[in-house]
């Protein structure tokens, strides 16, 4: 009996994975067109600092238009990273990133920052830097408008690399930032080593910091120590107008988060204000 049983789950769960690695196949299939036909675009969230309410800079976020269908970078980058068409991706993002902010000049000017995300797989490739600084230097834009975000673990996964790797990209004089600080398993002893310029304080505590104190004090004591590293902090995900006064009293530079604004499309990102009126925003 207990044989049979067994038996049978063995077929349902093999069948189950079979027509899960079937729809991985056509997923993967699928994103390997797109990659072909460039069915990605990137989308743009504000940052904004949080004393004056001055435009910082835009957060390039990436999408895939799957027959009409907007597709979110969760369901799709982990495929992209396993099968390393991140590369390709990837390259993309940057090329397209560095070419936007420089057709953005004559309406923000040269001091706003972009920031691109960069995979673990694409910060480790040799070509990384090579392919910047021809980018930087095609599109003339000033390496300092320049933000990469890597997480955690993507400096953690070989600390001799990451930190050579950091030290020619300062040297190239582009910024990096540690994205969704706090979730990964980074050590203070090596961040003094890393040379970055930014830690961004992942919104899993942002979202809770007002009704736990525990999540307060992850983010009180990472603005603390970005202010004494002398990092920028910014806080990720904020959405309501009590969590962006807690952060200003808390010394939280700067913010990011549906509050200002969701990811806007380039058009709409062109017309996003130069400085936010938060007393305006208090009365919506
Ligand atoms: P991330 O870099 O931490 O990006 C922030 C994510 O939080 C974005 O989701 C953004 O839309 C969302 N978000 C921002 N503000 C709020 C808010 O106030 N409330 C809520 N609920 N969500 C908010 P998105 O666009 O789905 O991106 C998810 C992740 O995908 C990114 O996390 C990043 O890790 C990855 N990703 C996005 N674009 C790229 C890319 O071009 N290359 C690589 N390698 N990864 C990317
Ligand atoms: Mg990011
Ligand atoms: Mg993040
Ligand atoms: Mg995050």
């Amino acid at each position: 009996e207990a044989k049979r049983a067994g038996r049978q789950q063995y077929r349902f769960f093999s069948a189950e994975m079979n027509s899960r690695a079937h729809a991985r196949l056509i997923l993967e299939e699928n994103l390997r067109s797109a990659t072909d036909r460039g069915d990605f675009r990137l989308v743009y969230q504000p940052q904004v600092y949080l004393g004056n309410g001055a435009l910082r800079g835009f957060e390039a976020l990436l999408r895939w238009d799957r027959k009409g269908e907007e597709i979110m970078p969760c369901d799709f980058i982990p495929l992209l990273e396993e099968t390393r068409l991140i590369n390709r991706v990837g390259q993309w993002v940057l090329s397209e990133g560095i070419a936007t902010c420089r057709d953005w000049h004559s309406i923000f000017g040269d001091e706003l920052i972009f920031s691109l995300n960069v995979s673990p797989v694409q910060f480790a490739s040799e070509g990384l830097l090579d392919s910047l600084g021809r980018l930087l230097d095609l599109h003339g834009l000033k390496p300092a408008q320049l933000e990469l975000e890597v997480t955690e673990g993507t400096l953690m996964q070989d600390l001799k690399h990451s930190c050579s790797k950091l030290d020619s990209l300062r040297r190239l004089g582009v910024k990096v930032a540690i994205d969704d600080f706090g979730t990964g398993y980074s050590s203070l002893a090596y961040l003094r080593h890393f040379e970055i310029d930014t830690l961004k304080i992942d919104r899993l505590f942002i979202t809770n910091m007002l009704d736990s104190p525990r999540d307060a004090a992850v983010v009180s004591t990472i603005i603390e120590l970005g202010r004494n590293l002398g990092l920028e902090v910014i806080a990720e995900g904020v959405e309501t107008l009590g969590q962006r006064n807690w952060l200003i009293e808390h010394g939280c530079q700067i913010m990011q988060g549906f509050l200002v604004s969701p990811s806007l499309d380039a058009e709409q990102a062109c017309a996003f204000p130069k400085q936010v009126d938060w007393q305006r925003l208090g009365q919506t």
